[in-house]
């Protein structure tokens, strides 16, 4: 079709990066955001949540929010904190799940823009949080939820579409119909069988593919992650140590229930106390018991799963767990040891050789976490660095993220590939490899690694 102004797309975020998601699309006089995700990590990321955005806020009209990771909604607060007053469209999972998310982050904020004050880190002016728990608020009333594989009216030549994307619970694909072009937004892509969850769907058709690439480079283990488990907590059971994982509040929590729950029940490991610390992990665990029809657990599995863990949502109580040094398995957020209780767990016990500290999940850049696993035997807390004495284990068969190769087998699932394919959320040697994976298999798919900032056009121009 004939169009006189050019469709663009801008990466207000996850260019590059696996943060910051936001990625505005430009078409028939709508300003579409997809995601709104706060930057995480490394300090020059994070600073990026505290610049402006190019465009004026009560500009953009429609907000479409694939999941209810930080690193995709954590930015909406800022969003209606500033004027926008918009919808934001998602499903219903999708919208509880942020709720927590954004409550606990906005909390974490105005603590630490409390500490600084007190301890006056900042001299010159009051430090003050990105956004309070009030703005959470304010934002939650802008949502509008949608079932998947539901057709949304945006405009007479604009619709929308939510599909499941197997990542976490309520995640989704959007796709965008404009008149007859399809534009689909993969937001983060789920594994091929994921452990709880139904598979992403299976797309036959899209002109334009925006593909995230966190995995982009990399083939998870073959191994089986319950047998690796398994090993972790029997080796760490004969040290009569403790196993502390931290853990994702959103699946990553409830997986590792499930997974304990069937190493429980074949007597595959002793019986050893286990913890979910996690006030946030609590209330995940919650939303997935009110959508029975989002994944594969039946009610029966899921009240014997949360009968062999102890939830934990009491300070006093949590203090009493991290003070004992008896055998245990804990699992506490945050998932990458940037904050949260698990912090307390190391400052206890990561310093003897007895006890575990065992990684399940992504570590972005700059984390704690990261560090660990790229070795560092020190880390820095609490003002202080601490010394690292016990195992240091990492079970990565447990990604949310679908690999190098699951991306492939997902995109030979189409019957008309896309012409172009934007690649976003990765970091620069993920998308790289990917980029080259598709370019050697799918020669005919124009491959675009987005710069942050800079408008692209949809379709390539003759
Ligand atoms: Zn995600």
């Amino acid at each position: 079709m004939e169009t006189t102004i050019q469709d663009t797309l801008t990466f207000l975020g996850a260019a590059g990066t696996v943060t910051g998601s936001k990625t505005l699309l430009e078409s028939s006089g709508s300003r579409i955001l997809i995601d709104c995700g706060l930057f995480q990590g490394l300090k020059e990321l994070r600073q990026l949540n505290w610049v402006n955005l190019p465009i004026s806020i009560d500009s953009i009209d429609v907000v479409l929010l694939t999941h209810a990771h930080l690193d995709h909604c954590g930015y909406l607060p800022v969003l209606a904190k500033n004027g926008y007053k918009g919808p934001i469209h998602c499903t219903q999972a999708s919208k509880e799940l942020t709720n927590i998310i954004l409550l606990d982050s906005a909390k974490i904020q105005e603590e630490d823009a409390e500490r600084a004050n007190t301890h006056n880190y900042t001299k010159h002016k009051k430090a003050k949080p990105l956004y309070t728990v009030e703005d959470v608020h304010k934002t939650m009333k802008l949502f509008v939820t949608h079932d998947y594989n539901e057709w949304v009216i945006h405009s007479s030549e604009i619709k929308f579409c939510f599909r499941n994307s197997g990542h976490i619970l309520g995640a989704a694909m959007v796709e965008i119909q404009k008149n007859e072009q399809k534009i689909l937004f993969s937001g983060d892509l789920g594994r091929a069988k994921p452990l709880l969850l139904y598979p992403r769907k299976v797309i036959k058709e899209a002109d334009v593919l925006i593909l995230e690439s966190t995995y982009g480079d990399r083939i998870h283990s073959e191994q089986n992650a319950k047998r690796e488990l398994q090993k972790v907590i029997l080796d760490t059971y004969e040290r009569k140590g403790i196993l502390m994982i931290p853990t994702f509040a959103v699946e990553r929590a409830q997986e590792l229930m499930f997974l304990l729950h069937e190493l429980r029940n074949t007597e595959s490991i002793p019986d050893i106390p286990i913890y979910l610390d996690s006030p946030m992990g609590i209330n995940a665990t919650n939303v997935y018991d009110n959508y029975p029809d989002l994944h594969n657990l039946s009610r029966l599995v899921i009240r014997e799963m949360y009968e062999n863990v102890h939830y934990i949502s009491d300070y006093e109580q949590s203090r009493n767990i991290v003070l004992d040094s008896k055998p245990k398995i804990v699992l506490a957020g945050s998932g990458m040891l940037e904050g949260g209780r698990i912090i307390h767990y190391l400052n206890n016990h990561m310093s003897s050789k007895k006890n575990t500290l065992l990684f399940v999940g992504f570590q972005g850049a700059g984390t704690r976490g990261r560090a660990i696993l790229e070795g560092a035997r020190e880390i820095k807390f609490f003002g202080q660095y601490h010394t690292i004495n016990c195992e240091v284990k990492s079970i990565m068969g447990l990604s949310g993220h679908a690999d190098q190769e699951e991306i492939i087998e997902w995109l030979e699932g189409f019957r008309k590939l896309p012409q172009r394919i934007f690649l976003n959320h990765g970091e620069p040697h993920q998308r790289d490899a990917l980029r080259s994976k598709i370019n050697y298999l799918f020669p005919e798919i124009d491959v675009v690694l987005p710069q942050p900032y800079i408008p692209y056009p949809v379709e390539e121009t003759e």
